[in-house]
């Protein structure tokens, strides 16, 4: 299976986890930045090695050398536009990228800069994929910080920028203690302004935050979400016949189709299933699968994982054995949750069918 070749969706691609190392050390030595390693192989391990700690606090800890790099316009820019042309590079035609504008403004960017810079990064992206005959769409996922007071302000900044380019909100950082009730302001705001949000949840935290994501933030999608598994019950009583009994929250999520933004890579390094074990084997994206939840397949952070969706996918066939009818479900899955209007949706699902048909008949 060439996976590299077939069309993708990615829902859930952090903006600052997903730089090039060669990027960072230029926009470092730029700013003074000083980094841990100044040769782009090494500064790309110690990115690897620091996030195999198996802690959610640690693998975030990284993150304060890429936000760094990415405080002034030219900066912003520039990681966008990289990141769309290494996404466009493995035929992902749709991408939605996020990130926490208000983590960007030490170097005196006001909030409107920072998602300004980033669209212009984005829009050059795409048009320089056109240009040589590719496809690609994006869309801008604005992030409040879940420990800061300052997610109605985001709110505010992303409806302000919902017509050019700004396609959802959702919040993330430490996902224990910060329930989404904590910023019920910004969320019953943005219900009202009828804007998709998805929420980091069932990551760091068990069902009672995937709760709150669903009622207080009324969340479309879950980041992750992959906790939900506290809230299912597998027995194998009945001869051969696996009985698997659903918990309310487990039952809403499946038969409300909640979409799982899954990251296989990302949530074996921040030990999301420790529950369940410590190897990719142990990941409940399978048994999830199999039950019918709406799961999508994402890099989280290609940085910080030293990942692709390509190699995602890759390891998902890899562990679990799925063929080209598995992967083709996943990226439909991810069509139908994203950010776009139906007609949009409609688009990416054809261009998934299509380029899906002619794998199968290459095979
Ligand atoms: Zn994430």
């Amino acid at each position: 299976m060439d996976i590299q070749a077939l069309p993708k969706i990615s829902l859930h691609d952090h903006l600052d986890g997903g730089l090039r190392p060669q990027t960072i050390i230029e926009l470092a030595a730029k700013i003074g930045h000083e980094l841990p390693k100044s040769n782009a192989e090494e500064l790309a391990t110690w990115f690897i090695d620091s996030c195999n700690s198996g802690s959610l606090v640690r693998y975030l800890e990284t993150f304060e050398h890429t936000v760094a790099v990415m405080q002034t316009k030219v900066g912003l820019e520039r990681v966008a536009y990289e990141a769309v042309i290494d996404l466009a590079k493995e035929n992902v035609i749709y991408a939605e990228l996020r990130w926490a504008p208000e983590q960007h403004l030490a170097g005196g960017l006001s909030l409107d800069d920072t998602v300004t810079a980033v669209q212009d990064g984005l829009e050059r992206g795409m048009a320089d994929v056109e240009a040589k005959g590719g496809f690609i769409r994006t869309g801008q996922l604005i992030i409040a910080m879940r420990h800061t007071d300052r997610a109605m302000e985001i709110a505010h900044l992303a409806i302000k920028h919902r017509n050019d380019g700004v396609v959802g909100f959702d919040i993330a950082g430490e996902e224990a203690g910060f329930l989404p009730s904590l910023h019920k302001d910004a969320f019953d705001y943005l219900a009202k302004e009828l804007f998709p949000v998805t929420v980091h949840a069932g990551e760091a935290d068990g069902i009672e935050s995937i709760r709150d994501a669903i009622y207080s933030g009324r969340a479309l999608r879950l980041g992750h979400g992959v906790r939900l598994v506290e809230d299912i019950m597998f027995s194998r009583s009945e001869g051969d016949t696996d009985l698997v009994v659903l918990g309310e929250v487990a039952q809403w999520v499946h038969d409300r189709g909640i979409t799982l933004e899954v990251s296989p890579s990302s949530n074996l390094q921040t030990g999301a299933f420790f529950m369940l074990g410590d190897t990719m084997a142990d990941h409940p994206f399978d048994a999830l699968y199999d039950l019918g939840f709406k799961v999508t397949v994402n890099t989280d952070n290609r940085l910080m994982s030293g990942t692709s969706l390509t190699r995602e996918l890759e390891i998902l066939v890899d562990t679990f054995g799925y063929d080209l009818g598995d992967l083709e479900q996943f990226q439909l899955n991810a069509a139908e949750a994203a950010f776009q209007g139906l007609t949009e949706r409609e688009e990416l699902m054809d261009m998934i069918e299509m380029g899906f048909a002619e794998a199968q008949v290459a095979q």
